[in-house]
């Protein structure tokens, strides 16, 4: 800005916290005037956030907004295509630099290079991050220095490659006035009582799951009645807790190490579909991919009666009750209904999965695809 220091864009996507956020932290220790900016864009067209995702969305921004303002700093919210809402944001500010933390899903990745391009075609100094995984998809490689197509090697040197260092949250920021802010995403309106978003919220889940049932973990989460899972995921989806921040306070008893290796599969699917990205729309295998779907006169009625919860089978209407009231489900219940619905009633596994995606509130087009091809067979 006239007569200062230029500031620097702080751009925040799927890492909603100010808690080891590599891209703030690197802002803040700059000494210069910092923007946080929110992009409200649907160019992830059909990995768009469904209505629950949504909901939880907009509340989360608002106590992103609360917690930066802690520090002295206002989120700014946009809406439009991302590189073009960066380019004005840019030329309205005078920012010299623009820093934000990569995402890991092919539509985002995609983007993350594009912008970064045109931006340092522009003159603008780009600086991105690692900051959804513990170690991102091409630091986990194999013998042959590709990525692991089988879980339990994958899982091996995962836990050998080392540690990356957290970073430290800024106390204090320089913000600068007069930028314009929008309208946040909007809440749909709901009846169904959804986690509370949020960072605050996301320390507390996991402080609550720590003291009374990780060390339980390894045999009870596997009951779809049980409240013995740490219901972290959409924490981990929308980034207000970093899997470090988690894997860096387990211990090594077994409720534990079963854990760590649940935030593994994360990590697991995440490289496998930026491997193979195709995978969202396709069997991972190819000869699954001639296999005959049932698709006559009666499929639309069979997944409705699933969709809706009434197939009169109480387990698999139980999850899909527990679906559309919490936006989430326990994984057992996910593996039940997304197996009845593929094996029993012979419905397109794309289907199943566009529902999860519009009622979870940790809907995420990697762990949602890779899993429901699993429980497809
Ligand atoms: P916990 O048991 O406490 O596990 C801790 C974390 O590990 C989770 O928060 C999650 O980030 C990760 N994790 C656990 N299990 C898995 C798994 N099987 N695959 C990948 N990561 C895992 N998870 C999502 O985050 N988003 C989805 O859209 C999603 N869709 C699914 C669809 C189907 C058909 C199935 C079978 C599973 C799906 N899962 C999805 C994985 C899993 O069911 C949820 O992550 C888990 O139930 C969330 O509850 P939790 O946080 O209490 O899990």
């Amino acid at each position: 800005m006239a007569g200062g220091a230029a500031p620097v864009i702080v751009w925040y996507r799927l890492d909603l916290r100010l808690e080891d956020h590599p891209a703030l932290a690197h802002a803040a220790a700059g000494g210069r005037p910092v923007i946080p900016v929110f992009i409200a864009s649907d160019e992830d067209g059909p990995w768009a956030p469904g209505g629950a995702a949504r909901w939880w969305l907009h509340h989360t921004l608002a106590a992103l907004e609360r917690d930066l303002a802690g520090l002295g700093l206002s989120l700014v919210l946009r809406r439009g295509a991302e590189q073009e809402v960066l380019g004005r944001l840019v030329a309205e500010t005078g920012a010299a630099t623009v820093c934000f933390n990569r995402r890991s899903d092919p539509p985002g990745r995609g983007r993350d290079l594009a912008i970064a391009a045109a931006l340092a075609a522009s003159g603008v100094q780009v600086l991105d991050f690692p900051a959804s995984l513990l170690w991102e998809p091409d630091a986990v490689l194999n013998r042959q220095g590709g990525p692991y197509k089988v879980f339990t090697p994958f899982y091996r040197a995962w836990k050998d490659v080392g540690w990356p260092k957290p970073v430290a949250r800024p106390r204090a920021i320089d913000w600068v006035d007069g930028v314009s802010s929008e309208d946040p995403p909007e809440a749909p309106d709901t009846d169904a009582v959804l986690p509370e978003p949020g960072e605050a919220a996301a320390t507390r889940t996991l402080d609550n799951f720590l003291r009374s049932r990780v060390e339980d973990y390894h045999e009870r989460r596997n009951e779809p009645g049980a409240d013995a899972t740490s219901r972290l995921s959409p924490y981990l989806k929308w980034g207000c807790i970093h899997p470090r921040q988690i894997l860096g306070r387990l211990g090594r008893s077994k409720g534990e190490e079963s854990f760590r290796s649940e935030i593994a599969w994360r990590e697991f699917y995440a490289d496998v579909l930026l491997d193979r990205p195709d995978t969202v729309r396709q069997a991972y295998q190819e000869k699954m991919r001639r296999m005959r779907l049932d698709t006559g006169a009666t499929a639309d009625d069979r997944f409705a009666a699933w969709a809706e919860g009434r197939t009169g089978y109480p387990l698999v209407d139980a999850g899909m009750r527990q679906l559309h009231r919490e936006g989430w489900m326990h994984n057992r219940a996910r593996l039940l209904t997304g197996s009845f619905l593929t094996k029993h009633l012979g419905v397109d596994w794309r289907r199943g999965a566009a529902h999860f995606l519009e009622w979870l509130v940790d809907g995420d087009i990697a762990n949602n695809s890779a899993n429901w091809q699993w429980v497809a067979g």
